[in-house]
C-alpha cells in the first residue's frame, strides 16, 4: 500500500476532510502529520491563546487518530524541509493538505508545492475551509466585491448542497513505516504557565468531539431566535463555533448542512442569520485574499491620512485590562481575557471605543485580539477591525461612532453581562451601572474600586473623532 502524507495545520478533523478522503480513495495509507513552525507565519505568527487551543486541539485530534488504529506524528519546521526528509523516509508518494489563505502562507505554501512536485512528488491541496474559495465569485465586472450584500447575493446563488461526511471508522496502520521521533506535544507547544488558560477551557472543548458538542448545543438552544438573540450579550445566543470553526475542528460545510438539514424545525430567519454570518466569514477570506495588504494597512486609502492619535500606552493598558471606565467595554475585555472569546457585540463596542473614543490605530486593536483569542483568525479579524474603524470593506462608516452606553442599554438591558465581567460594580442598580460617572455619589458608595470617570468624556472624544474624520479628502469611503 503506498503512502500519502496527510499535512494537517488548520483543518483538525477526520470528518468531511478532503485531503483525508482522497488519500483514502486512491488506496494510500494516510500519515497525519503535523509540522510546528510559527516562524514561516510572517507578522502574523499566532498569539498566546491560539497556541493554547492548538496544544488541546492536537492532543485531542492524537487521540481520535489512535482511536481508529493511526497516529498523529508531531514534527517541527522548516516545513518543506521536514515533509521532504518524512517523505523520503517513510517511502511517500504524496503529500495532501488542506488549503489556508493566509497570505504569508499561500505563498509559503505555494513554494512548497512547486518544490515537492519538483522533487518528483504529488502534491495536492484541497478546499476544506471555506463553502466557497476566495477567487471563485466576482462582480459582473470580475473584480472581487468589497460590499458583502451582493457577495452573499451571488454567493446564495452558486449555492451547492453542502455534502459531508463522517470521520473513517478505521484508519490504516502506520506500524510497518520507517518514522523519524515525533516530538513530544509538551515540547513543541508547552501547556501555559502559569495556567492563565483555565477559564477558556470552562467554556470551550478543543477537538473535533468539543465540536461537534458545541454545534449540538446550538442546533438544540440558541438557533432557535438566534436573528434576534444573537445580540444580547449576557445570553449564550450564538453558536461559540468560531474557534472550532478556525482550526477546522468541524467544517464549516457541516455546519451549514446541520442548520439546512433541521428544515423547518429552525425558522427561516434564524436560519438565513446564521448562514449570513458563516458568508461573513467567507466574505472575510474572499477580501483578504484579494487585498493581502489589508492585514496590515487600510482597505480604503482615503484612510491612509487619517490623523490617528500617537499610540498612548497608558490609554492601551487601561482598555487591554478592562479599566478603561465605560462597564460595557471593560466587561467585554474581561470577558476575553477570561475566556479567550468575546461575544461579538461587545467586540464591535469595545473596538469602536478603541478606534473612535480614544483614536487609536485599528493595528493596536486587531494585535491584541490576535494574543488573546482563542478564535483569532486573520481573514475575520481584520476585517472585523477595519470594519469598525470604518477603513475597511462595507465598513460601518467611521462617523457613525457607537455610544457603548446606549449600547449596554440595548444590549445587555438587565446589566448581567456588566455585573459578570465587572462584578466591582454588581451592586450599582440600573441605570447607573451603565454609567456610573453619572450618578458619582451612589457610584462612591457602592462601586468604589471602579474607575470614576471614564478615561476620555463621552462627548468630547465622540467630537474629537468627528473632528479628525472632518480633515480628511472627501471621496468614497471604501
Ligand atoms: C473587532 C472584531 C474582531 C473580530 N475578530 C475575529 C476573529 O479573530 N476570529 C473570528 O472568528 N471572528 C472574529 N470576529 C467576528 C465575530 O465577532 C466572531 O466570529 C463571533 O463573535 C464568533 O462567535 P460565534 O461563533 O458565537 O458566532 P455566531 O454568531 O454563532 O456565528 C457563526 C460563525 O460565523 C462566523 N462569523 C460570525 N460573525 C462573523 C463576522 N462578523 N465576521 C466573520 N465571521 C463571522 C464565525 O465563524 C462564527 O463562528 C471579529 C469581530 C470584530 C468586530
Amino acid at each position: 500500500m503506498g503512502t500519502a502524507l496527510l499535512w494537517l495545520r488548520d483543518d483538525l478533523r477526520l470528518h468531511d476532510q478532503p485531503a483525508l478522503r482522497a488519500a483514502l480513495d486512491r488506496g494510500l495509507r494516510p500519515l497525519p502529520v503535523y509540522i510546528h513552525a510559527p516562524e514561516e507565519e510572517g507578522a502574523w505568527a499566532p498569539g498566546a491563546a491560539s497556541l493554547a487551543w492548538r496544544r488541546r486541539s492536537l492532543a485531542a485530534l492524537a487521540a481520535e487518530l489512535e482511536r481508529r488504529g493511526s497516529r498523529l506524528l508531531l514534527l517541527r519546521g522548516p516545513t518543506l524541509d521536514t515533509l521532504q526528509a518524512l517523505a523520503a523516509r517513510s517511502g511517500a508518494e504524496a503529500v495532501l493538505w488542506t488549503r489556508r489563505y493566509e497570505p504569508a502562507i499561500e505563498q509559503r505554501d505555494a513554494h512548497i508545492k512547486r518544490s515537492l512536485r519538483q522533487a518528483g512528488l504529488h502534491a495536492e491541496s484541497f478546499n476544506g475551509a471555506l463553502l466557497f474559495e476566495p477567487w471563485e465569485l466576482a462582480t459582473r465586472q470580475g473584480d472581487p466585491y468589497r460590499v458583502f450584500t451582493p457577495f452573499w447575493k451571488s454567493a446564495r446563488a452558486h449555492w451547492r448542497e453542502p455534502r459531508t461526511w463522517d470521520a473513517p471508522p478505521q484508519l490504516p496502520s502506520l506500524e510497518t513505516l520507517d518514522l523519524p521521533a515525533a516530538e513530544p506535544l509538551d515540547d513543541l507547544l508547552p501547556a501555559p504557565s502559569p495556567a492563565w488558560d483555565t477559564g477558556f477551557w470552562q467554556r470551550f472543548t478543543p477537538g473535533e468531539q468539543g465540536a461537534q458538542a458545541a454545534l449540538q448545543r446550538f442546533l438544540d438552544g440558541a438557533v432557535h431566535g438566534y436573528a434576534q438573540g444573537r445580540d444580547f450579550a449576557a445570553e449564550t445566543g450564538t453558536s461559540r463555533l468560531s474557534p472550532h470553526l478556525h482550526f477546522g475542528e468541524l467544517s464549516v460545510r457541516r455546519a451549514a448542512a446541520a442548520v439546512l438539514a433541521a428544515g423547518d424545525a429552525i425558522a427561516e430567519a434564524d436560519r438565513d442569520r446564521f448562514l449570513a454570518e458563516l458568508g461573513w466569514r467567507e466574505f472575510a477570506h474572499h477580501v483578504l485574499h484579494h487585498y493581502p495588504h489589508t492585514p496590515e494597512r487600510n482597505l480604503a486609502p482615503r484612510f491612509d491620512d487619517f490623523p490617528w492619535a500617537d499610540p498612548d500606552e497608558a490609554l492601551l493598558e487601561a482598555w487591554r485590562h478592562g479599566r478603561t471606565g465605560v462597564p460595557i467595554v471593560d466587561a467585554g475585555m474581561r470577558e476575553l481575557w477570561h475566556t479567550g472569546w468575546m461575544h461579538n457585540r461587545v467586540r464591535m463596542v469595545v473596538a469602536s471605543w478603541l478606534t473612535k473614543h480614544l483614536r487609536q490605530h485599528w493595528l493596536q486593536g486587531a494585535r491584541w485580539f490576535w494574543d488573546t483569542l482563542v478564535d483569532a483568525d486573520l481573514a475575520n479579524n481584520t476585517q472585523g477591525w477595519q470594519w469598525t474603524a470604518g477603513t475597511g470593506a462595507d465598513a460601518a462608516p467611521y462617523f457613525r461612532v457607537f455610544n457603548p452606553v446606549t449600547q449596554a442599554r440595548r444590549f445587555d438591558p438587565q446589566g448581567a453581562y456588566i455585573a459578570r465581567w465587572v462584578p466591582e460594580l454588581a451592586e450599582l442598580p440600573l441605570p447607573a451601572r451603565f454609567a456610573p460617572w453619572e450618578h458619582p455619589q451612589l457610584a462612591h458608595r457602592l462601586a468604589p474600586a471602579y474607575p470614576c470617570r471614564p478615561q476620555v468624556d463621552l462627548a468630547a472624544g465622540r467630537a474629537a473623532a468627528l473632528a479628525a474624520f472632518a480633515t480628511l479628502p472627501r471621496g468614497p469611503a471604501a
